[in-house]
């Protein structure tokens, strides 16, 4: 999933929504909203985005992510260092 922002402004900020490239629709929001939308969407498409493990199968949690997350393969797993490597939480 992706989002494009088109149009931002003081009032709203408009943003079209891609899945596999292609246009789900349109989405608006005032700017407080977009701001926590965007962080939301952006910590799931990078969970997404997350390698497997080979071990144990579960997606591999982001380098630096705090202990918050349950169900994905952590350090405590013995296949999280082997590859295919983790991810790195930020860019
Ligand atoms: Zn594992």
């Amino acid at each position: 999933m992706k989002l494009r922002v088109i149009e931002r402004n003081r009032s709203h900020v408009k943003v079209n929504v891609f899945t596999d490239g292609a246009l789900n629709g349109t989405l608006c929001f005032i700017p407080d909203e977009w701001r926590q939308f965007k962080t939301l969407v952006e910590a799931e498409i990078k969970e997404l985005n997350q390698p497997r493990c080979e071990v144990c199968e579960r997606r591999k949690k982001p380098i630096g992510r705090d202990s918050r997350d349950n169900g994905l393969c952590d350090q405590d797993c013995e296949g999280y260092h082997m590859d295919p490597e983790p991810g790195t939480e930020w860019d």
